[in-house]
């Protein structure tokens, strides 16, 4: 069952051109609907690619640089035009509230909806949401402003039940709830239930992290490690370090390196530069030391 579906809004770096536009991703997640960085023309592209904007519950923007949120507040206000009241929880940078407000009311706009905000707090790495059926994290990186990753996973899941045998047995409805939280119920005859007899173990929770912008950094090593899907900057060819350094951006070989050692399953790479044609190169480079990359295009859904 495939429960996180994630669609890249923006692959390109600073500059949009004709074929990239800049940061955004909108990930549905069980459900959950969760929009991560809001470069200009997001919203267009949640439209273009027939997203549900409206079920946007929680907006994730990992630094200032304008190409990662001038589309907020565009997006707000058309959510506001559409008619929402459903409250909205945007976490980012601790500047980026007293910006979205200020743009509001010089505009004279005022949100029927609420806006919750939280700011990023600069830990390693911390839990800022979770329900019964994911969690959020939000990570340092490196980056000339104040920048941070995201990890966005699954909580554990309880065992299933072997029905069949359950109900063919005639057992008692009450013990289910210990026997698929993996515990054995004692019967008053003394008999014992054992959990892995009567129910089938839990799929193992799913997990997508995204590290947009950030030089090479193997600080986030543990807070993306062994995630289904990583997407990692890519900003330049190794070639061009120099200008990655001085940008602090990654490099498509440092990416394939971070994903290598964090032991993920598949590394996908992008916000990669305009001097780029196609992506090619970079490919080819991340490809020589971790296999499973792929380079993303606007548009590309990837479902896990
Ligand atoms: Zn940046």
């Amino acid at each position: 069952l495939k429960t996180f579906s994630l669609t890249i809004l923006g692959s390109g770096a600073a500059l949009p051109t004709a074929k990239r536009n800049p940061s955004g991703q909108f990930l549905n997640c069980n459900n959950r609907h969760i929009l991560i960085d809001c470069g200009e023309g997001t919203q267009n592209q949640i439209r273009k690619h027939k997203l549900p904007l409206q079920r946007i519950s929680h907006i994730l923007i990992s630094h200032l640089h304008g190409d990662h949120f001038f589309g907020l507040v565009g997006l707000l206000s058309t959510m506001h035009l559409l008619g929402r009241d459903k409250g909205i929880h945007i976490y980012g940078p601790p500047d980026l509230e007293q910006i979205i407000r200020m743009q509001l009311e010089i505009g004279g706009s005022r949100l029927p909806f609420s806006l919750n905000f939280y700011p990023l707090q600069k830990i390693k790495n911390q839990l800022i949401f979770e329900d019964k059926v994911i969690e959020i994290h939000s990570f340092t990186m490196k980056h000339r402003v104040d920048s941070w990753g995201f990890r966005i996973q699954e909580k554990e899941k309880e065992r299933t039940l072997n029905a069949e045998l359950f109900y063919g047995e005639k057992r008692s409805m009450e013990h289910i709830p210990a026997l698929k939280k993996g515990l054995d119920v004692e019967l008053e005859d003394g008999s014992k239930l054992l959990s892995a007899d009567y129910t089938f173990p839990a799929s193992k929770p799913k997990s997508y992290a995204y590290c947009s912008d950030t030089m090479y950094f193997e600080q986030i090593l543990q807070s993306v490690l062994e995630v289904d899907y990583l997407y990692h900057e890519a900003t330049f060819l190794h070639k061009e370090l120099d200008r990655a350094l001085a940008t602090m951006h990654t490099t498509a070989l440092q990416a394939g390196e971070i994903a290598s050692k964090a032991k993920v399953k598949n590394l996908l790479i992008g916000h990669l530069s305009a001097r780029y044609e196609t992506g090619k190169e970079l490919l080819a480079e991340a490809k020589s030391v971790f296999d499973n990359t792929f380079i993303v295009e606007d548009g590309d859904v990837f479902e896990f």
